[in-house]
């Protein structure tokens, strides 16, 4: 059958129950989680859009694998059946598992950066930036200027520019570049896909001059995605090849199996060089574990190697991205300013524009994800200023040009009903925006502060005024289920 609307590829077996709660009991909530939705219990959450990372819904075939797990320390099957899938799908040499995908990034970083070189990158990513750091090494910026346009619609807004990168090598010597990071679906643009022919061009600039190019695998396979749909010639290639050649341009990999692999932990660091590799796996048993489990047990494996297959299905990215994108439309049909284009795993909602009223200082990504958790239950996540952390040489705050909150949407969990509930909340609060107050730190930690930072509202007492106008019409806001 030709359909000509996407639907889900699978129907559902299995349903966990969520637990509704109260305006009164959310604005206690999230007070105590000092108004930042990354420390809310999960239990208090309705619809839960913080993060697509190890939050997806497993397969049948997939809780089958769990229980073929071969829990040996060393050699496991399941290390073998994973390999062979990474094999098959990105196509790398060496296979090095790890819990998640920091863990990959921690040992790639030790194990190429020097203290005092720089590494490009197209955006940084928290945990990955942060890693370089810790080793030494100075991430800069060579993502083009369409990225940090909220309004911009070019088709592949996580493209790495050129001039950029050529510039840095010019001013700092390849020699100081021990390799570039090429990020897929680049996460704090928005899930901005990259094209094949920047990858060429950006892999084969970096090898002219001796550098090399390590993919942030983790959304490859929705980038691979978009590329099938927006660049030509690539129309008729399935995923699986498009994710091979994305690959092919590279070096090697770090992967968070957490989100495109559809599995609630693993990752995995991947390269071509039998040096390298070798290093690697000695790095690996220090921090991770023997090179054939990297932190995981032989199920968590088995689960990874069947959901790498099931995530290159076209079905399935099809319909994982259009739920996504049947979100975005109904918020950009009520006005309300979302990054475009659509990206593939969340909305992300320009909270400057949403909050005219608030300075930067005042945090508005950060205030919004708090109000809206208190009108609806939905938890969303901040990516601005607070997620930017501060220079490292200077101490300052860095205000990045995009200040977001991000919906983020788990694969193959919500249904369409919730992304409905979720857009009615957003477009009410898009509505009066002016009943979001601005928030303020209390507590700043050194690392990754948007992860256990806590905040209070700048004039103290909530962060979202109650509304004059849904109590006129009688509307008790959100998920109240009282
Ligand atoms: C999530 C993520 C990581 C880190 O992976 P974890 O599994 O959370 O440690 C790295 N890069 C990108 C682009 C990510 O989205």
């Amino acid at each position: 059958m030709n359909r000509r609307s996407w639907a889900e590829p699978f129907k559902i077996k299995m349903v966990e129950p969520l637990r509704m709660s109260t305006l009164d009991e959310r604005e206690q909530a999230i007070a105590e989680a000092g108004f930042n939705t990354f420390l809310l219990r999960s239990e208090d959450v309705y619809i839960d859009l913080l993060t697509d990372s190890g939050t997806s819904a497993m397969s049948d075939r997939q809780w089958a694998g769990l229980m073929v797990g071969d829990e040996a320390y060393a050699g496991s099957a399941n290390y073998y059946h994973l390999e062979a899938a990474v094999h098959r799908y990105y196509g790398y040499k060496h296979l090095i598992p790890t819990h998640q995908g920091r863990g990959a990034e921690h040992i790639l970083s030790r194990l190429m950066i020097r203290p005092g070189d720089v590494v490009p990158g197209n955006m940084y990513f928290t945990t990955t930036r942060a890693h370089q750091e810790l080793a030494g090494a100075r991430f800069v910026d060579v993502i083009n200027d369409a990225a940090h346009d909220s309004l911009d619609e070019s088709p592949f807004k996580g493209n790495v520019d050129l001039a950029k990168l050529e510039r840095l090598i010019a001013d700092v010597g390849a020699d100081r570049i021990p390799y570039l990071c090429l990020q897929c679906c680049v996460n704090m643009a928005g899930g901005q896909p990259v094209s094949l022919a920047n990858i060429a061009a950006t892999a084969a600039l970096c090898h002219r001059h001796g550098i090399k190019v390590m993919l942030d695998a983790t959304r490859a396979v929705e980038n691979a995605y978009f590329i099938k749909l927006r660049e030509p010639g690539y129309g008729d290639k399935s995923i699986e090849e498009i994710l091979r050649e994305i690959c092919s341009h590279t070096d090697g990999c770090t992967n968070s199996a957490k989100k495109d692999s559809l599995v609630n932990i693993g990752g995995f660091l991947c390269l071509n060089d039998d040096g390298l590799a070798e290093q690697a796996r000695n790095l690996v048993v220090l921090f991770e574990g023997l090179h054939t489990y990297g932190g995981l047990a032989g199920r968590d494996m088995e689960a990874m190697a069947i959901g790498i297959g099931e995530s290159v299905q076209f079905e399935h990215v099809r319909a994982r991205v259009g739920q996504v994108e049947y979100l975005g439309r109904q918020l950009a049909a009520a006005g309300v300013p979302i990054v475009k284009p659509i990206g593939g795993h969340g909305v992300f909602i320009d909270a400057v524009r949403f909050l005219p009223h608030l300075s930067r200082e005042e945090l508005p990504a950060q205030a919004l994800a708090a109000a809206l958790y208190v009108d609806s239950g939905v938890r969303a996540m901040e990516r601005g200023t607070v997620s930017s952390g501060r220079d490292p040489d200077t101490g300052k705050n860095i205000v990045p040009r995009l200040e977001l909150v991000r919906l983020t949407i788990p694969r193959r969990v919500y249904t369409q009903a919730h992304m409905d509930v979720t857009a009615e909340s957003v477009i009410a609060l898009h509505e009066e925006p002016q009943r979001v107050v601005g928030l303020r730190f209390t507590y700043e930690p050194k690392y990754l502060r948007f992860f256990q930072a806590r905040f209070e509202p700048v004039e103290g007492g909530v962060v979202l005024r109650p509304s004059a106008k849904a109590a006129e019409r009688g509307v008790v806001t959100g998920a109240t289920g009282q």
